[in-house]
């Protein structure tokens, strides 16, 4: 049985507790390796290390800080097959989805490494008699907690900036997924990385998130994951007086009138079904499609969806208590007199049934009060409601207690910007706009607050500090 422990001061250290927790391989619910339960503990030791290496880090010039994070890029790139098969033993992903995962684990590291080298504070001009100017100072010790659905990709979002501004990081994965970004705590050491910079404990979040947000060196709190986790760890940073960046949870809209490039608009609602089957919280899972071409979208995206093979083209729900939970909407859905255009079940046979999938389901013409409607399933769930006017998609679009992404498609430019503007959300793509590393990312209302991506999130992990001099 393959074990992960901890990664702290730049070697493996077992966990305090001497105990490991079970994985399972959610495509065939085979038993995986364990991993470390951490407890505070390890955390004390990792948030010490992380201490003690930190203020040498922050002072070294950033091209020298940028040179390490090449090369940590470098690693992940040339370990992108490792690092993807410890991926896919405890998430059953598929491999266009893994290698996009690594692909991009490893830019979060060249994009920052490159800002870092042309992005620092600015003068302010208070005319002759003063010499003033502004420096992105670390915070220290950062803690990194992120959850099942994006392992490592999530964490690499968080550390190559924390790093690249001179911040440790003692990082908290999932403890269904901890093991990628264990070794790329090893890939980055080997790779130059200072022992002690990035600490990786694994364990569970009461057992180890809780102590490590709690623990007085830590001076800033990045999290990935659940509404109702965002608020325990807010409340303690609260208290603490550290900040925070909550990246929660989405029900984000794809508005399609009927005037859009359908073709285009009926391929990316279904591309959101399949992306990571559904387990991505910026998905956007609420498709708004102009009354007089709704039924026709929602017919060509069903039958989109439903040509979908389970382990081809989408992996299983990550977690069994995610599987649940999504068969738990659907039964809910027929309790309201819901019936899905196509899916709204499990597998029954064949090999998806040994794994935790889930059919491609669209469910059409959904009421907005519906649970299905307002609440993030998590899931490769779609749910559509027709609109009349742009007024209406509009109401419908912003309908929701969260705001991370949307989507619109139109082909009126004009209306199609008019409505990005309006939508509250923190990403709008009109039209199949990209969103990359370079686009900062990140929540409205109930989705959270603070920026991952782009400058913003050098911002995030840096305080900014004044310096005045007098000059006469
Ligand atoms: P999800 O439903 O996506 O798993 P969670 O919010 O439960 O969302 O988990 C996201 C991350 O937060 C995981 O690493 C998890 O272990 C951690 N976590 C869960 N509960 C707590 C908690 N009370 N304090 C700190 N971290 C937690």
């Amino acid at each position: 049985m393959t074990r992960h422990d901890h990664w702290i001061g730049g070697k493996t250290v077992r966990p305090a507790s001497g105990a490991y927790l079970p994985t399972v391989d959610p495509a065939t619910r085979a038993p995986g390796a364990e991993v470390a339960a951490g407890s505070a503990s390890d955390v004390d030791l990792a948030v010490a290390a992380a201490s003690a290496a930190q203020p040498r880090w922050a002072r070294l010039p950033a091209a020298e800080r940028s040179a390490v994070l090449h090369r940590i890029a470098d690693a992940v790139e040339a370990h992108a097959d490792e690092l993807a098969e410890l991926e896919r033993e405890c998430t059953g992903k598929v491999p266009a989805q893994l290698r996009m995962e690594v692909e991009s684990s490893a830019a979060y590291f060249r994009y920052y490494a490159g800002i870092l080298r042309a992005h620092s504070g600015r003068t302010i001009d208070l005319g002759d008699g003063n010499h003033t100017y502004t420096r992105l100072e670390p915070y220290g010790v950062v803690a990194v907690i992120t959850p099942w659905n994006l392992p490592l990709n999530q964490a690499c979002r968080a550390l190559a900036p924390a790093l690249a501004v001179g911040n440790a990081v003692v990082a908290k994965p999932s403890e269904f997924t901890s093991a990628s970004t264990l070794l790329l705590a090893r890939l980055a050491t080997e790779a130059g990385l200072p022992d002690g910079l990035l600490n990786v404990v694994a364990g569970t979040g009461r057992a180890v998130g809780t102590p490590l947000a709690a623990h007085p060196a830590v001076r800033r709190i990045a999290f990935t994951g659940s509404v109702a986790t965002g608020r325990q760890l807010a409340a303690i940073a609260a208290d603490r007086l550290i900040p925070v960046t909550l990246e929660l949870g989405g029900k984000s809209p794809v508005v399609v009138f009927a005037d859009a490039e359908l073709d285009r608009a009926v391929a990316a609602a279904a591309g959101a079904v399949a992306a990571n089957a559904g387990q991505v919280c910026s998905a956007t899972t609420r498709l708004l499609v102009e009354a007089s071409v709704h039924d026709e979208v929602v017919e060509r995206v069903s039958e989109s969806v439903t040509r979908l093979e389970p382990g081809v083209h989408f992996g299983p729900m990550v977690t069994e208590a995610q599987y649940r939970k999504v068969l738990g909407h659907f039964a809910d859905a027929a309790a309201e007199g819901l019936v899905p255009a196509t899916g709204g079940a499990a597998y029954e046979d064949g090999p998806a049934a040994r794994g935790f999938y889930v059919r491609p389901t669209v469910y059409a013409g959904v009421p907005r009060w519906a649970r299905l409607a307002r609440e993030e399933v998590f899931g490769p769930v779609l749910v559509t409601m027709p609109f009349a006017d742009e007024d209406q998609a509009l109401a419908l679009a912003n309908d929701t207690d969260y705001g991370l992404a949307a989507a619109v498609w139109s082909g009126d430019v004009a209306r199609g910007l008019r409505l990005a503007e309006r939508i509250d959300a923190g990403q709008v793509a009109v039209n199949g706009g990209a969103l990359t590393i370079e686009t900062p990312f990140g929540g409205f209302k109930q989705s959270g607050h603070g920026r991952e991506k782009g400058i913003e999130a050098l911002h995030e992990y840096a305080q900014t500090k004044t310096v005045s001099l007098a000059l006469r």
